[in-house]
């Protein structure tokens, strides 16, 4: 194999390839973009386009690929949307200057956090970048989405609880020390490094000095104090350094970031992610989608700003009663004020992403028709700052920054961009007639192209007589003068002839050619001045930014506040009393998205009532497909709601300060990551066990199901008594379950309270009337529902019998009380399998090991048939 031709471009090529081992580069060539060996070999597959080579008849050809740099964009959006990284290198001499190797550098690298084309990011979403760092006191985390300018740090002690910080905040990209991984316990509980795209940086960049030293430098200030992180150096080094990754990607300052916020965990209520998954919050967690999550029925805002402010609030829920109140205020006087409400709805509707706008502007990506879409913005502003000044008294409403209409720059943009700009800001096209004298001049030059040929086309027809002459212009000639064959006898010495077709001859002449110079150099006069005088104007709307930013800010609080009293209107939803009490009485509540979904049927409201004296743990029994599920997720939602700052689903409702939601429900299946459900099960209920507190909500569906009933029983048990028991004040707890041995904890545990949703039996049929009632219930309704499923009659009329037979037995019932008294096992089984002697009664006593209530009709089915076979 002989080595491939080094040709200068190559060598040039494979230098910049060095420094971007692990982005796929970009080589401008010309109109397009190359891919050379691997790089060509991946991005070809990655992007479905041909993988040719350089040197095809070499022995040993170079591989390549290549995109139009007009559609660029695009392509660098689906192969970061993969997760590769993309360097883009571009041409920064004008070839024709260039001496000999046009000059190359790579101006941009584009990862999944750093996506900044609009037309690929999710307007409803964030797009962090997150960097981690562990050291003493655990671990610093910074999150920076440059496409927004937000820039949040946090410190936590544990990397089990910056695992889950990170996955609440939900980065496209992960960056990392180099030794990251020496740390184990961090590496082991930071699993996400394995999901998201990950960098690494070298570890001096994560050093104390060096990122303490690059904050101060880029916010140009003198300590970190005002931004509340002098005593957080984790959160410093993260910051510093993710700081620094960005700019080395973006090749400049990024200065629309100018300011850190430093958050705590323990300023919001915490929700993990299985319990945000599991309640879905943001997600359904059968496809993905919003549709059936939360956020689909409270998310009704309309800009883009607003639906991202909305997201966070939703996985941020607070817990600082003042705070939340002083939301809830504004909320209720957006829902008391319908018609101002709408009016403000409708301005807004008017307002674009300004947020990504003002991002795009200071990094300079903005064309024009974003600063069109920003002036058409900021347009509304004096009437939406009168409207809320005017209307609302909640400072969260109006503030300070209704001072400042930005009429200026709105004025600035109306004056100087076309609405129908092109894409490109190298085009032309861009900036409107009477904003610049100098322009106008060098325009109506080159616009008045057609009129001064056609002058031209005249005098020359006139003195040459010949009437078929035409004044023309191709790319290869430029302009000439064509002429019909049959009269070319006539033409005049001084025209020189260029080409020769089969009807005419083409000539040129020295003053067409003065007058090419002329027209050509005003179009490209008329270009380049454009270009200058919209980077002008980039330059003076980025001056503004801080205003700028200060109203995106009150924008996106409106929308969500107005749209969380729009909400609250239109859905029936009344204000929660929120306070430091520890009870929570939801009156007549129900559950915000099962209500939406049931056309034409009513939803049943349940009252829910909690508290640390008499009602602490709710039993919950009652056949599947009551309704417990539904009942305690809802008890959830609402406090997550009342805490975020929204009114809930119910007649009443007072919610006493909760610190931590955890949820333990279904079965969620983790096969894929090797571990049986039960298993999963019981590392999430340790999980819950050993976080909760006095203050917190725990919501248990079903545990212990995953395993035989006895240890199921036992072990639901004993987890009732710990929560009760917990601290000796107890936690607030929800448990639904099949066991209805739990309900006798009430006898020795008096802050349990039994409940069972209550259903109809009617005709050997059950109605469910999905209202919760007290007390304790002691059927389960499993062949019903098991009927209503579809299972055969056969098979249904034969459960009836073996469920007879076991109810019937005596002895029978004796091992059932002796096991729901705690103290099953194998006795019971030993003394059961003397009583059913026969293959029918050994059926039965199989049956009754069972738990049909936990079955998929189709596993029930199969059990079913096998018994069948049996007798
Ligand atoms: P369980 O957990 O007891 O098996 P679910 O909570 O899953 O039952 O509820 C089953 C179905 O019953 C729900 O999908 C919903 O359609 C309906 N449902 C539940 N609660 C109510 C209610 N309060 N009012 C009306 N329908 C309800």
């Amino acid at each position: 194999m002989s080595a491939p031709k080094v040709t200068p471009m190559v060598r040039q090529y494979l230098s910049i390839k060095a420094e971007h081992p692990d982005s796929i580069l970009f080589f401008r060539m010309g109109d397009f973009y190359e891919m050379f060996f691997e790089d060509a070999e991946k991005a070809s597959k990655a992007l479905d386009i041909t993988l040719t080579s350089r040197n095809k008849n070499d022995p040993d050809p170079v591989p390549m690929c290549g995109v139009p740099h007009h559609s660029a964009n695009g392509y660098v959006a689906r192969l970061v949307e993969q997760g590769f990284k993309v360097a883009i290198c571009d041409q920064v001499q004008d070839p024709s200057e260039a001496k000999g190797l046009v000059e190359r550098k790579v101006v941009q690298v584009v990862t999944p956090g750093m996506q900044l084309d609009g037309r690929y990011l999710d307007a409803s979403q964030n797009n962090f970048v997150c960097a981690a760092v562990t050291g003493r006191g655990g671990v610093g985390l910074a999150f920076l989405d440059i496409s927004t300018g937000a820039f949040l740090v946090t410190q936590v002690t544990t990397p089990e609880s910056a695992f889950q910080e990170i996955l609440r905040m939900g980065p496209k990209e992960l960056v990392l020390p180099e030794k990251f991984e020496e740390n184990a316990r961090a590496a082991a509980a930071m699993r996400v490094a394995d999901q998201l795209p990950t960098s690494r940086l070298e570890s001096k960049d994560f050093e104390n000095a060096r990122t303490r030293d690059r904050l101060l430098e880029h916010f140009k200030t003198r300590s970190l104090e005002g931004f509340g992180i002098q005593d957080l150096p984790l959160a410093t080094r993260a910051a510093g350094a993710l700081l620094h990754y960005v700019q080395q990607a973006q090749r400049q300052e990024i200065t629309h970031v100018t300011k850190i916020q430093a958050y705590f965990q323990d300023q919001f209520l915490w929700i993990d992610d299985n319990s945000a998954r599991n309640l879905e919050l943001l997600k359904n967690i059968r496809n993905g989608t919003r549709q059936g999550a939360l956020i689909s029925v409270l998310d009704k805002t309309v800009t883009a700003m607003g639906a991202r402010l909305m997201s966070y609030l939703l996985r941020y829920p607070l817990i600082d009663p003042q705070v939340i109140n002083l939301r809830l205020d504004a909320v209720e006087q957006a829902k008391d004020l319908a018609r101002v409400r709408d009016e403000v709805r409708e301005a807004l509707k008017e307002v674009h992403d300004l947020e990504r706008l003002r991002s795009r502007t200071a990094l300079g990506h903005a064309n024009g028709r974003d600063l069109a879409a920003m002036g058409e913005s900021l347009k509304q502003l004096p009437r939406l700052w009168a409207l809320l000044k005017e209307n609302f008294e909640s400072p969260l409403l109006c503030g300070d920054a209704t001072d400042d209409g930005l009429t200026d720059v709105a004025d600035l943009i109306d004056r100087s961009i076309r609405e129908d700009a092109p894409p490109g800001v190298r085009d032309g096209g861009m900036i409107k007639p009477g904003f610049n004298e100098e322009l106008d001049e060098v325009a109506a030059l080159a616009t008045d192209v057609k009129g001064l040929i056609a002058g031209l086309e005249a005098q020359e027809k006139e003195r040459t007589g010949i009437s078929t002459l035409k004044v023309r212009y191709n790319k290869v000639f430029g302009y000439y003068i064509e002429i019909s064959k049959n009269q070319t006898k006539s033409i005049p010495p001084h025209y020189v002839r260029k080409q020769t077709l089969v009807n005419a001859e083409r000539y040129i002449t020295d003053e067409l050619k003065e007058f090419e110079t002329k027209v050509l150099g005003a179009e490209e006069r008329r270009v380049a001045l454009e270009y200058n005088i919209f980077t002008q104007i980039v330059d003076r709307i980025n001056g503004e930014k801080n205003r700028l930013e200060k109203a995106s800010h009150l924008i996106a609080w409106v929308d969500v506040l107005t749209a969380l009293g729009h909400v609250a209107d239109h859905n029936g939803y009344c204000r929660p009393v929120v306070d430091m009490g520890q009870t929570l009485d939801l009156q007549e509540s129900r559950h915000p998205v099962v209500e939406k979904m049931l056309p034409g049927q009513r939803f049943v409201p349940n009252n829910i009532t909690m508290n640390n004296l008499d009602q602490q743990i709710l039993m919950i029994t009652g056949p599947n497909m009551a309704g417990k599920s539904t009942v305690l997720r809802q008890a959830a939602l609402c406090v997550i709601m009342a805490q975020m700052g929204s009114f809930v689903p119910a007649e009443k409702a007072v919610v006493g300060v909760v610190d931590k939601i955890f949820t333990r429900v279904g079965a969620l299946d983790n096969l894929s990551q090797g571990e049986s459900t039960f298993m999963v099960e019981m590392q999430e209920t340790a999980n819950i066990l050993n976080n909760v507190s006095h203050r917190s909500l725990v919501i248990l569906d079903e545990i212990g199901r995953g395993t035989s009933t006895f240890d199921g029983l036992s072990i639901a048990w004993a987890v009732a008594e710990y929560l009760h028991d917990y601290k000796d004040h107890g936690v607030k707890t929800m448990f639904a379950t099949h066991y209805h041995e739990l309900t006798d904890l009430t006898k020795t545990h008096p802050r349990v309270k039994n409940f069972n949703i209550a259903v109809n039996e009617w005709n050997d049929e059950i109605i469910f009337l999905h209202s919760l009632v007290e007390g304790g219930t002691n059927k389960s309704y499993g062949i019903q529902v098991a009927r209503l499923a579809g299972i055969p009659a056969s098979v249904i009329r034969r459960s009836k019998q073996v469920l007879q037979t076991i109810e019937d037995s005596e002895e029978a019932r004796v091992a059932y009380s002796a096991k729901a008294s705690g103290k099953g096992g194998k006795k019971d089984v030993q003394v059961q399998m003397s009583l059913f002697p026969t293959p029918g009664e050994l059926a039965a006593q199989a049956l009754e090991r069972m738990d049909i209530n936990s079955m998929t009709p189709l596993e029930a089915m199969n059990v079913l048939s096998e018994l069948q076979q049996r007798v």
